[in-house]
């Protein structure tokens, strides 16, 4: 990459699970990168092998506070995403949203930054329309157990676009449908996760529910890859974008698939299914086709192998080589 293409990018987040990756892509590609995060639920670990880079730079800093940098792009991550973490403070999730969006998008009109939103696909709530598209309005529970993030990623798009609006800010939104791979947090509560090490350590296989409802599952690469696209996409597709495998499996499937996959000797187990757990989720990825050229490439079983050998190895070392 030649210099004079190289930006200073604040990654929100940088520390977590889709943050590190994206902070290796943006790292690799040259670019000054500003990691920040409050460890909340990200960990040094993921961004370790970052910390000597003469274009990485870390930043502990809690969202819901502002901050002044000089950045010429933001991708706004920083959030819990697990229904665990996320619940066990909601309204620092919901300060995290609203606070944070404002903060960045406040940052972004002074500098004049280029700024993307994390946002996801708990937007549609549980939804009426499937697959889901971007012109669903959604079917979501505001007074819930999972509503201080629903509702909090939906007021934030709404910050976003009434940024645009009224200060012409530059912004882009994607919706995130369920994403899994290396560096998710083990012990995070997210489905996929939950399944592979339960399955490594010969545990049994918690199943929500009686497994029936639905989730797509995108590998993390293929997010990743996403997520660059819109942000240098043309200013005139701003989104909201689905960003996701439309591949659609039941949590029983999955549940199977990884207990085949690992070779564990783990039973399955039924679970009360939480409270307004989504019954079916699948995106319509027909914008991000159209306007990006995206779709994802890494199908749930090559994936799962990926991820299986990062658990079995942070496992076996105690999470010092990975
Ligand atoms: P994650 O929990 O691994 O990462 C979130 C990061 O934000 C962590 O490093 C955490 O420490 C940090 N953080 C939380 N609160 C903060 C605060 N107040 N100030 C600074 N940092 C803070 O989750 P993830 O899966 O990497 O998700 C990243 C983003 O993508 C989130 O905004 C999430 O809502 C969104 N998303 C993810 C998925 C998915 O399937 N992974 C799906 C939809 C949306
Ligand atoms: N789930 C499950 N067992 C677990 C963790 C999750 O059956 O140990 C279910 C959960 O009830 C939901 C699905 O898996 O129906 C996906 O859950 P996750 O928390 O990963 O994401 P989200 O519900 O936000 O899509």
């Amino acid at each position: 990459m030649k210099l004079h293409e190289t930006r200073r990018i604040l990654v929100t987040g940088g520390a977590g699970f889709l943050g590190s990756h994206l902070c290796d892509r943006l790292v690799a590609e040259g670019h000054e990168v500003l990691c920040l995060d409050n460890f909340f639920t990200g960990t040094r670990r993921n961004i370790a092998h970052l910390l000597a880079k003469p274009n990485f730079e870390l930043i502990r800093h809690d969202l819901a506070q502002p901050v002044f940098l000089e950045v010429d792009e933001i991708y706004n991550l920083a959030c819990p995403a697990s229904p665990v973490h996320y619940q066990y403070n909601p309204v620092k999730t919901i300060k995290t949203n609203i606070m944070g969006a404002i903060h960045m998008l406040g940052l972004a009109k002074r500098v004049k930054a280029k700024i993307l939103q994390a946002s996801t696909s708990e937007v549609y709530g549980n939804p009426v329309i499937h697959p889901q598209t971007e012109s669903y309005w959604g079917n979501v529970n505001p007074i819930g157990i999972r509503s201080c993030y629903d509702e909090g990623k939906r007021c934030a798009e709404t910050l976003f676009f009434d940024y645009y609006r009224q200060n012409n800010v530059n912004i882009r939104v994607i919706r995130i449908f369920n994403t899994y791979g290396p560096r998710m947090h083990p012990n995070d509560g997210r489905v996929v996760s939950n399944f592979i090490v339960q399955a490594l350590s010969n545990q049994d296989i918690t199943v929500f529910g009686e497994g029936a409802q639905t989730r797509s599952f995108c590998y993390v690469d293929d997010l990743i890859e996403g997520m660059i696209r819109m942000m240098n996409g043309p200013d005139s597709f701003i989104g909201p974008v689905n960003l996701g495998n439309p591949g659609e499996f039941t949590i029983l499937e999955l549940a199977e698939k990884v207990i085949r996959q690992t070779g564990a000797r783990s039973k399955i187990v039924f679970k009360p299914l939480p409270q307004d757990d989504p019954l079916q989720r699948k995106p319509d990825i027909t914008l991000a086709a159209e306007n990006l050229g995206w779709a994802p490439t890494v199908n749930l079983e090559e994936g799962l192998e990926r991820t299986i050998s990062y658990f079995k190895t942070l496992i076996n070392t105690g999470g010092k080589n990975v």
